[in-house]
């Protein structure tokens, strides 16, 4: 017999180390037991299997005067082939970065389950398409439905819930086709039909076509070569302006990479994974493409997972969570628009960024890892500056389409002059291009910020927002009680009732609905056609793409968004781009509200004239000094990081420090206060030097779901002064749990 060391698979933080077990040594010897194998153990006093991965092999028990009686292993588990060395490296070193359980970080590598579940009626045709034309054309059949089911299943096929849905029959005309033998009805596990063939009604794709690299391109793609020829870990920074062709880079280098025999990643935002973005890479690779996105079923997902194992494809294109494709021989890593926010993932521990994933693969492995952006993050671009990563950018757009024209409206004279319209939503500038752009044919897009957010408080005659003395962030308007609260320190007071910096007592407390902004369109122009695109309108499945399809098959004249519709679409005919309240994104409470605003701008501007006519920006601000305007409005990223960088700084946030944000969530809005205040009282006791504890204070969004949100701030020089004070908090240290009812999450910023 062997002593083992295991983790298990589902433990939380409680049972975070590593349990002995037995195991026969001919397991072992033959190598059917190594290092990361998944097993199942009894475990507790009722014996229940539990799955675990092995861990250490020949486990040394220093104390041997107990007689300790360990447990055997069971047998070995089939959920995946043992983690390979690098993904226990992995593992071990996201448990430190982000202080949670290696179980957690182990669970990541795991694939989902193929179901075992429920199956669901598909159709199919069960005759040759010159069958369908004849019994079509000859009037064989004279039910117009008959025939738009025959015609719609001629593209493949389709589950019949959903066939019945579209054409707008019930389940049983479909039955009724299936008894006259042209439809054949079976039985198949439920899932998502394939991504690109799903689009078949929409918009029909474009195709991709190859492009020649232009010179800076080509400076670009040789200097990236460069490094990914070498095979050892490095990171660039790709800078291009939108529209400066970076799509077509990565794909060469990709091309390149598994020409060479490596495997390539390309990590793209959730929301931009569209049929479009499938198709063009799909064109270009043909099968050895996988493609992961969370609206695959398990069941596909389990299989493109296999794929990558076994070593079928060389290429996957996912969102965050693909950065733990199992791929052997990984050269190159792309995070396309390495700004987003999806990179984070902020729902359950580990509370990751793929960036910094990214980055400790590249490590382990030898590759290079490219962040691609046109608004790269703060903490990126200051890398790049210092050296600490490898920077090449792209100046010009690729098409030779000049960057669009942006016209900043000053909100405070249009209010002075009278300008604006009843509601305030459009100034006369706006709205004289709306006219003049519908009247030209061409498509406007229309961005309003995101709802759901507290209520901010702006003044309209200076245009300023109140800030907290301490955070510099702006104080948050809570009608119960009248008050201005910073969600980060926690510092309130009441609601002044004349503006502190002018005197006026124009205080706006209000945002604006993307359905309030489609309302007072659809009254200017009554013919038009818009569509609006926020969560609402895209919580059913394959809504957004959806959406996008119909406005990209020009159909309809506006598209009123938050910012979904900001990410990487490439409308040729959209030449008018609104921004209704740049404010109220500048002051978000969160010390990234400017680099988001900035962003989110320049990705806007990015929409606008992409085809062969020059596009225009107008935006509509009240803080119209504002950096986060004035840079986007000059397409000056440079700008925007001089100023930017002197206030985090200033201030002392990322990248000029390390913060740790401690969330606790819970129904009742006392208890989880009173936890959060226990936590912060306790860390500030242990406090030293070197961390600074904020707090508790209300979450940015200080109710979710019905639970209440507070939040402990700690900042400090570097990731690990942070995780070894956390360390030392937390007794022997065992990562947090939750308390009781209060869920405890951890989130990192800054390295
Ligand atoms: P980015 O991702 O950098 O914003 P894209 O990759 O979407 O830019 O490219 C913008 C447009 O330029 C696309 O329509 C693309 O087809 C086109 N393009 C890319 N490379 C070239 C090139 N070398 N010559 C001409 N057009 C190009
Ligand atoms: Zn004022
Ligand atoms: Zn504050």
């Amino acid at each position: 017999m062997k002593q083992v060391g295991v983790h298990l698979l589902q433990s939380n933080a409680t049972f975070d180390i590593e349990y002995t077990y037995l195991v026969d040594d001919t397991l072992v010897e033959s190598g059917e037991i190594i290092r990361g194998s998944f097993v199942d153990v009894p475990f507790g006093v009722r014996k229940q299997l539990q799955t675990a991965v092995v861990w250490t092999i020949d486990k040394k028990i220093e104390d041997t005067d107990k007689k300790i009686k360990f447990k055997k292993i069971e047998n070995i588990s089939n959920i995946r082939a043992p983690l390979t060395e690098s993904e226990m490296l992995l593992a071990e070193k996201m448990s430190s970065l982000y202080f949670c359980p290696i179980s957690a970080c182990i669970r990541c590598m795991v694939p989902p389950e193929a179901p075992k579940g429920r199956q669901v009626n598909y159709a199919t045709l069960n005759i040759t398409l010159e069958e369908v034309e004849t019994l079509c054309d000859s009037g064989q059949l004279k039910n117009i439905v008959h025939i738009r089911i025959l015609e719609n299943l001629k593209a493949g096929r389709r589950r019949v819930s959903d066939l019945a849905k579209e054409i707008g029959c019930t389940a049983a005309v479909i039955n009724t086709l299936a008894k006259r033998g042209y439809v054949k009805i079976e039985k198949d596990y439920c899932e998502q039909e394939d991504f690109v063939r799903d689009n078949k009604n929409g918009a029909s794709l474009p195709t991709y076509n190859r492009h020649t690299l232009n010179a800076e391109q080509q400076t670009a793609y040789d200097f990236l070569w460069k490094l990914i020829e070498k095979q050892e870990f490095a990171e660039c920074l790709l800078h291009g302006v939108t529209g400066s062709g970076k799509t077509e880079i990565y794909m060469q280098l990709i091309s390149e990479t598994i020409k060479d025999n490596g495997s390539a990643l390309l990590l793209v935002p959730e929301i931009s994974l569209t049929p479009q973005m499938t198709a063009h890479f799909k064109n270009r690779f043909g099968d050895n493409v996988a493609i992961l996105h969370s609206r695959l079923s398990d069941k596909e997902r389990n299989r493109h997972w296999n794929r990558i194992k076994n070593s079928e494809v060389s290429i996957a294109i996912g969102a965050r969570s693909a950065i733990f494709a199992p791929f052997d021989n990984l050269r190159l890593i792309i995070l396309d628009e390495e700004h987003e926010a999806s990179y984070r993932s902020e729902d359950s521990a580990p509370r990751y960024h793929a960036a910094e994933i990214a980055e400790e693969i590249a490590k382990i492995k030898g590759a290079t890892v490219i962040y691609g952006s046109a608004t790269p993050r703060i903490e990126t671009y200051y890398r790049a500056l210092t050296g600490e990563i490898h920077h090449i950018s792209l100046k010009n757009r690729a098409n030779r389409t000049p960057l669009p024209q942006v016209e900043v409206i000053d909100m405070r004279e249009e209010r002075v002059v009278g300008n604006m319209d009843r509601l305030g939503i459009f100034s006369s500038q706006l709205k004289e291009e709306l006219e003049k752009n519908y009247k030209n044919g061409k498509q406007t897009m229309l961005f309003v910020h995101r709802r759901g957010y507290a209520k901010q408080i702006l003044c309209q005659s200076c245009g300023k927002t109140i800030k907290c003395v301490r955070c510099n962030m702006p104080m948050t308007y809570h009608e119960k009680g009248n008050r201005l609260i910073c969600h980060h320190c926690g510092r309130t007071f009441l609601s002044p009732e004349v503006c502190p910096l002018c005197g006026s007592a124009a205080f706006e407390k209000r945002g604006l609905g993307t359905q309030k902004v489609v309302e007072e369109l659809a009254k200017i122009f009554p013919e038009a056609t818009i569509l609006r695109m926020d969560t609402d309108t895209t919580s059913v499945r394959d809504g957004h793409e959806k959406l996008l399809a119909e406005f990209a098959s020009g159909k309809a004249q506006f598209l009123v968004g938050t910012q979904m519709i900001a990410k990487g679409h490439d409308f040729p005919q959209v030449t008018l781009v609104g921004i209704l309240s740049a404010d109220s994104l500048i002051n978000m409470p969160d010390y990234k509200a400017q680099e988001r605003a900035f962003q989110l701008f320049t990705q806007m501007a990015g929409r606008a004239g992409r085809g062969n006519s020059i596009g225009k920006v107008i935006m509509q601000a009240y803080s119209v000094d504002d950096y986060a305007i004035t840079a986007a409005s000059s397409h000056d990223y440079e700008e925007f990081y001089r100023n930017e960088i002197v206030v985090r700084e200033a201030l002392r946030y990322p990248p000029f420090s390390s913060m740790c944000i401690i969330r606790f969530a819970g129904e009742d809005d006392r208890e989880t206060y009173s936890i959060a205040n226990a936590f912060c009282g306790k860390m500030k006791e242990l406090c030293e030097q070197t961390v600074e504890i904020l707090g508790p204070a209300r979450a940015d969004i200080p109710k979710v779901n019905n639970k209440y949100r507070w939040v402990i701030t700690i900042k400090g020089d570097g990731r690990e002064i942070l995780t070894e004070f956390l360390r030392k908090f937390t007794e022997n240290g065992r990562k947090f749990q939750n308390c009781g009812k209060v869920a405890v999450s951890i989130n990192f910023h800054g390295r």
